[in-house]
């Protein structure tokens, strides 16, 4: 006999039973789109999320069927991310930042055949479900009673009626660990939105990855601040991670300024907080000038977007919460690199570690890294040679969902579009971005949308967008442009041309004028030197 160990496939289901079991009684706390503090439990949530296996049952879906999310972080979204996966169906989990247009397009394109949504977002989808044809019930989070009448969406039901007459009884179903789980669109450098489409040996893999103690070091006593949505790659898999160790979690719902997010950490003793830059540029905004303090906070993982160095300082020296800067994709599910010292690190001044801090840490198990030359060679991992950073594992993206174009794979590794050094230690610092896209408060904007929009006006002849650092969103784009020979055309009317044509938020806050944009031997613009020709420039009122 080969005497090998038991064949038990890694699914998301294992991991909700296991919080039932052993941490039934854990905490999710929630603040909800009704403006109140919801509390239940990891046994509660267990018992509904075999509700939605029923209730999915009950309405025929598939296996593999996709069932579509556009809502804030609750338990009511932790119910559904277990018993959509759980039951065998993938949870796709929509941004509802971007475009009608867009997520119509995301819907059609997943093929979603349910839509679940929180109250906030009934306007839009009422102007929307008539270019989702695929969606065949939508689904209100919400009671029964708080369901408007005559809202115009064909079957529409509250979540809670519809959950109710189905039975907490319920055997989650066995298959391969490789089957699909849940799938989350990231808005591509070129074209449509791009879908990556995670499984339950990755989620899985991650789950554990991202509670190791050099990652999130996630345990049954901490309580952990999920302020990174739940649509943005499965909240850093934080959702999977807390049912794994059983620790309380805390959900800010739809109020992520810095009132409503220091109340909660303060009154939910809250010991771990992730999110982006923005969010704790927010809540630090809210606390300094109050002169407030935290009272349980611990640590803090922030990533997304670079951290900026004041943001460290603040944390780490004048708050005593220690910042692990982590670096991730939604095609590494994300984690990909954590930043924590090692031991001889604490040998450093307090200024030498701040600087470690500033880096993007090293690798978790799972993940391996590369950066290559122009020449395409391997450069040495010596903190200095910068190039194109492309990584390997069981949880990064093989290929993207249903996409006409090739893997993008290279060798067998995913290039990011983020250029980096890696030091001897095995730290990575990110130092730019080849990709031509611009991050505002930890969503996407893209670049090449943006300068589609500003040359189809007919004052236009060339139009580039760049991205310019901004102390609340880390960036914003601006739109450069060249006008055509003898046209009249002022800032004012090219960003008032942008009026529906692309969300508010990604509209550029300034149009600078050149009489020449750089172009490369094959005449692609050089936004290198764009930036460089620019570095001078300050957005207006900053
Ligand atoms: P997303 O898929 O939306 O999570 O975005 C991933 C991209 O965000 C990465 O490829 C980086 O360009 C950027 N990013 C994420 N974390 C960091 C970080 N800590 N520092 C700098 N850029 C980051």
């Amino acid at each position: 006999m080969l005497g090998l160990m038991q064949n038990q496939p890694l699914l998301i289901s294992t991991l909700i039973a296991f919080a039932d079991r052993h941490h039934g009684d854990g905490e999710i706390v929630s603040r909800r789109v009704e403006g109140d503090i919801h509390r239940t439990s990891y046994r509660s949530v267990a018992a509904r999320a075999r509700q939605v296996g029923n209730a999915l049952d009950g309405w025929g879906l598939a296996f593999s069927d996709r069932v579509a999310t556009l809502a804030w972080n609750g338990y009511r979204h932790l119910e559904l991310y277990y018993g959509v996966s759980g039951s065998g169906r993938v949870l796709h989990t929509i941004n509802p930042r971007l475009h009608p247009a867009q997520i119509a397009w995301i819907t059609q394109h997943a093929e979603d055949r349910v839509l679940c949504f929180d109250a906030t977002f009934l306007p839009l989808i009422q102007s929307l479900h008539a270019q989702c044809p695929m969606v065949q019930h939508w689904v209100m989070l919400c009671d029964a009673d708080k369901l408007p009448a005559d809202t115009g969406i064909p079957n529409l039901v509250s979540y809670e009626a519809w959950i109710a007459a189905a039975s907490t009884t319920y055997q989650w179903p066995q298959f391969d660990e490789n089957t699909a789980s849940s799938l989350c669109y990231t808005s591509g450098t070129t074209g449509d939105p791009k879908g990556v489409l995670y499984s339950h040996r990755s989620t899985t893999l991650h789950a554990y990855a991202a509670a190791l103690p050099d990652a999130m070091d996630l345990s049954a006593r901490d309580a952990v601040l999920a302020v990174v949505p739940m649509f943005h790659v499965n909240a850093w898999g934080i959702p999977y991670s807390a049912a794994l160790t059983g620790c309380k979690l805390v959900f800010p719902g739809p109020a992520m300024d810095g009132p409503s997010v220091y109340n909660l950490i303060e009154s939910e003793k809250v010991t771990f907080a992730a999110g982006v830059p923005t969010v704790w540029q927010m809540l630090l905004g809210h606390m300094q000038p109050a002169g407030l303090r935290f009272g349980s906070l611990q640590r803090t993982v922030i990533g997304g977007s670079a951290c900026p160095p004041a943001m460290v300082k603040a944390f780490q020296q004048d708050y005593g919460v220690e910042v692990i800067h982590a670096w991730g994709m939604t095609e590494l599910s994300p984690l990909g690199t954590l930043c924590t010292l090692k031991n001889k690190h604490l040998l450093l001044t307090k200024e030498e570690q701040l600087a470690m801090r500033l880096k993007q840490g090293r690798a978790v198990y799972g993940v391996d890294m590369k950066v290559l030359g122009e020449d395409g060679q391997p450069l040495p991992h010596d903190g200095q040679s910068a190039g194109d950073l492309l990584v390997q594992g069981p949880w990064i993206v093989a290929d993207y969902y249903r996409s006409p174009e090739p893997s993008p794979l290279v060798d067998g590794w995913f290039p990011t579009g983020d250029v980096a050094t890696i030091d001897a230690d095995g730290y990575l610092q990110i130092t730019d971005r080849s990709k031509d896209v611009i991050k505002s408060g930890g969503e996407w904007i893209s670049s090449i949308a943006v300068e589609n929009i500003a040359v189809a006006h007919p004052a236009v002849a060339m139009a580039a967008c760049i991205g310019v650092q901004h102390p609340k969103w880390d960036e914003r784009p601006i739109v450069v442009v060249v006008k055509k020979p003898g046209a009249e055309l002022s800032a004012a009317e090219l960003l008032q041309f942008y009026d529906g044509k692309i969300a508010k938020w990604q509209v550029p806050d300034d149009v600078v004028f050149v009489d020449a944009i750089p172009l490369g031997a094959t005449g692609k613009m050089q936004k290198m030197r764009l930036r460089e020709m620019l570095k001078d420039y300050r957005l207006p009122g900053l």
